[in-house]
Formats: C-alpha cells, structure tokens, sequence
C-alpha cells in the first residue's frame, strides 16, 4: 500500500527541522480537529436542523447563522482546554475569549472566522474556517488584552483555512510554503495531498463582486475595464470571470489553479475601511498567498504589513497572482485619467 503523509506526520517533520515547536504542532492538530468536526456538522445540513438563521446578529450587526453559532462553540470548546493558548478572537466575539479558569494558559494567540461564506450555507455551496496563530507576548500568569492582537500580519507563526466543499480540505503555512490535506471521511485523517502549493504569476481569471462596480474607485474600473476588453484591448487576451461569494473558496480557487481576487475599497465600504476583516481573514490569507508565490495588497500597502487598530478591523483585499495584482497596485499610485 502506498504510504500516505498524514497531518501529525506532516507536522511532527517540520518540528524536526526546526520551522515548529512542539506546543505549536500540538495547537494546529486541535485546531484541525475542530475543523473536522465543523465539517462534520456541515455536512450534515438539514437532516441535522443546523441550517438558516441562529435568530441572533454578531458583533459587526450580520444576522448569524446556526452553524456560525455552532462552528464558533467547537472552536472555543477545543481550543479551551490544551494549554497552548493565552486567548482566542473570533468574528463571532466582540473581544477577547479567555481561557477558562480551570486551564493553563500558553504561549499562542489563536483568531479565527469559524465559518466563512455562512450564506452559502442554505445553498449547498462551499464554506470554511479559517484561523491564524500569533505569539502571545504576555506570560502566562497575565491575561491577554485585546492590544496584544494588534500585530501585523508578517508576525503570524501559522495560518491557514478549511474548506468544507465536495472534499474537505485544511490548508496551512508555517512558513515554509503553503501544503493542503484532504480528509479521508472514512479513516479521519487528513492526508497531505498538495505540497507546496504555488499561485502562477500570470493568470487569466479574476474574481470581484461586479454589482458594486459603481462604488469603486478609478483604479478598480480601469483594471477591470481593461480585463473586460479581452483580446480587443489593452491586455491582448480574454479573461474570466469566477465568483463564488465565500472568500475562502474564491482564495482557494487562486491558490489551486491562479487568478486575482478583490474586495477593494470603494465608495459603499469606504466608512468601514473595507468589506474583509483583517485579522482573521485578510492577514491568513495574505500569508497563505505570499507563501505560495502570490502577492496581496489593500491596493495601497501590502496586507501583512498593516498595523492593526482594532481587533475587527476592516481592510480592502486584493489578491492572487503577482503580475495582475502588481498591475492593479500600480494603478492606485498613478495619477487619476
Ligand atoms: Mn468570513
Ligand atoms: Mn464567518
């Protein structure tokens, strides 16, 4: 029988060479524990009464759904109790979730969006989790605050997501690229199916919600025009366009096959900052695509170096494949037509 890298094994080489400790390797398998259980739960959609509305709002005023409820208790629930974390951040909380009493505390910070594109939820399409680690700079007899997330997205030690799709996938970088495990529904593991994980430079795909096309910016029409004229303009080929409303599967698509994706700043989310939130859903993913060879930008800096203000900070997304990203950046800094 072909032998067969799982998640542990995968983990346990990289603690050998250094790139993870131990209490940090012990954290991404409960996390990806708890991923396997939000899948579990995904999946079983109606049967399991865990769809439509939780009849409650989160932090950010969004209605939330049953299964961001649920998701957000598995992750809380796992992560309580090892003694590799100093606190936990979620969407679904307005400040810091504390380790229980009853636990030691660690030397890890761990955010996380439990449950990405839940709209899609009711429609059988794609979602996912995804999580960042960061260090804790407190000792362990002092409680993390809210400041002490505030770090910009370079100082991450981990990040990745899940995608509960047609397969269940994890993703992660710890630093030394970007590595996918599929999960074998019948064995429980998540086996590394996809090593270093590269975005081509060039692509000729891109995705961006085109029903704000009249809120965005200068930069944002002409790139897009540009790409909109095919083999016609500027670009001298046809683009496509993919959308599939769930950041981490439109980020997914980009890290499997290429492309460029964009929640930009424009005129309707310009009071917020953006649309996508920084800490547990800009700076994981920005990582992700860096490490695989792709670049992400607000349009105006790099993503991961954006210092934090506020724990749901809200920032603009522009990433995928080098050239085209580039290209949209450098638009931002020319003058207006
Ligand atoms: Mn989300
Ligand atoms: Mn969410």
């Amino acid at each position: 029988m072909q032998h067969r890298v799982g998640f542990t094994q995968f983990l346990v080489g990289e603690q050998r060479a250094g790139r993870v400790p131990l209490d940090l390797r012990l954290l991404l398998e409960v996390v990806a524990h708890a991923a396997r259980a939000i899948g579990a739960a995904v999946s079983k959609g109606a049967l399991a009464g865990v769809l439509g509305e939780a009849g409650t709002e989160n932090v950010q005023g969004e209605a939330q759904k049953k299964l961001d409820v649920i998701a957000n208790e598995i992750l809380l629930r796992a992560n309580a109790w090892g003694g590799h974390l100093g606190a936990m951040a979620s969407e679904e909380a307005e400040t810091v979730c504390r380790i229980p009493s009853a636990y030691p505390r660690g030397d890890y910070l761990l955010l996380f969006d439990p449950l990405d594109g839940s709209s899609n939820i009711d429609i059988n399409a794609p979602v996912g989790t995804i999580f960042s680690v960061l260090r804790n700079p407190r000792r362990k007899d002092e409680e993390p605050a809210e400041a002490d997330f505030l770090q910009p997205g370079r100082a991450q030690l981990a990040a990745g997501y899940a995608i509960y799709g047609p397969s269940t996938q994890l993703v992660l970088t710890v630093g030394n690229g970007v590595h996918a495990f599929t999960l074998d529904r019948e064995t429980g593991d998540f086996i590394h199916t996809h090593p270093f994980m590269t975005v081509p430079a060039q692509t000729r795909e891109y995705a961006i919600n085109a029903s704000n096309m009249r809120h965005w910016e200068a930069p944002v029409r002409r790139y897009i025009a540009e790409l909109q004229q095919g083999r016609g303009g500027p670009r001298g080929v046809d683009f496509n366009m993919r959308w599939v409303a769930a950041m981490v599967a439109d980020v997914h698509r980009v890290l499997t096959r290429g492309g460029i994706f964009m929640y930009p700043l424009d005129e309707k989310c310009r009071a917020q900052g953006g649309r996508l939130r920084l800490m547990y859903e800009a700076n994981p993913m920005a990582l992700l695509v860096e490490q695989a060879g792709g670049a992400a930008s607000t349009g105006r800096e790099c993503i991961l170096d954006v210092v934090p203000q506020r724990l749901h900070q809200r920032v603009p997304v522009i990433l995928g494949s080098r050239h085209e990203v580039e290209r949209l950046v450098s638009f931002h800094g020319a003058p207006a037509a």
